[in-house]
């Protein structure tokens, strides 16, 4: 149901934003993928979703409105693309501070600000972004993300009022802990902010925070921005939705 809309996701060569992707292009989308990685995957990446792909840095403001301008008209925005650092607030690294907040939270802006034209004129646009269980809520040594986080709920909130006549939506999709590159990153910082075995931070840290006791995974969150894309979904709007096991809940 998506054929003839162009759907834009940020960080979306790797985890959650790639299952965005892929479940896009499922219904129909023409997909620009937007991430880093080695040269030959993205290129088989690109000719499995018969996508193009952006290497824009979103710390780069002059490189988002590169991508933006290249991409040409965008009917779903995904803004996917984000950074972690587990420290304690004092020992905070100030450039990791810097860059959690800019890609997180400022390359949201940017790319959104640079995609409403073209969504307003067409009466259409789906503005769909990926905060997090800790928009809601906060664990310690994450000031930098759950701030964030907190940081794009808000905005979403914010523009989906600005532009509740226009026929664009904005959400939020919040997960708690799924099975990404980016979950497998932290671990090790985990274990030394806490001074935890592998295991322990698997077990005792991250699905702690799940009642159901599993990871979610990522063709489920897929499977969500595609219903928030139907127009069936058209009065759903300043939505944060959870897809949290249950977390956020407790
Ligand atoms: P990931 O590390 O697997 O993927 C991150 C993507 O962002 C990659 O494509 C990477 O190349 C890209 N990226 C990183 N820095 C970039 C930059 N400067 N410019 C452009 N692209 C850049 O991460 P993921 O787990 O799939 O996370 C995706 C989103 O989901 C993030 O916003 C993350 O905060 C959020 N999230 C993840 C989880 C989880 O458990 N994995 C939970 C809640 C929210």
């Amino acid at each position: 149901f998506l054929e003839g809309k162009r759907a834009l996701v940020t960080g979306s060569t790797s985890g959650i934003g790639l299952a965005i992707a892929r479940a896009l292009r499922a219904e129909g989308a023409e997909v620009v993928l937007n991430g880093f990685g080695d040269e030959g995957e993205i290129a088989s990446l690109c000719e499995e979703l018969g996508a193009t792909h952006s290497g824009a840095n979103l710390l780069d403001v002059a490189e988002i409105e590169a991508m933006m301008a290249e991409a040409g008209p965008i009917d779903i925005l995904v803004n996917n693309a984000g950074m972690q650092h587990v420290a304690p607030v004092d020992e905070f690294p100030l450039d990791k501070w810097e860059m959690i907040i800019g890609l997180n939270l400022t390359a949201t802006f940017h790319t959104t600000r640079l995609a409403v034209p073209a969504m307003k004129a067409k009466g259409w646009g789906r503005i769909i972004n990926t905060a997090s269980a800790h928009s809601k809520t906060a664990s310690p040594f994450k000031s930098a993300y759950n701030a964030s986080k907190h940081g794009v709920d808000g905005f979403t909130k914010t523009i989906a009022l600005e532009l509740a006549q226009t026929g664009v939506t904005a959400n939020c999709i919040s997960p708690g802990y799924v099975w990404t590159p980016l979950i497998e990153g932290q671990i090790p910082d985990t274990m030394k902010a806490r001074g935890l075995s592998r295991d322990e931070v698997i077990n005792d840290v991250l699905l702690a925070k799940q009642p159901t006791k599993k990871f979610v995974q990522p063709h489920e969150i897929g499977a969500l921005a595609v219903f928030l894309c139907r127009d069936e979904a058209g009065n759903v709007t300043g939505a944060n939705w959870s897809i949290d096991g249950g977390w956020t809940a407790e």
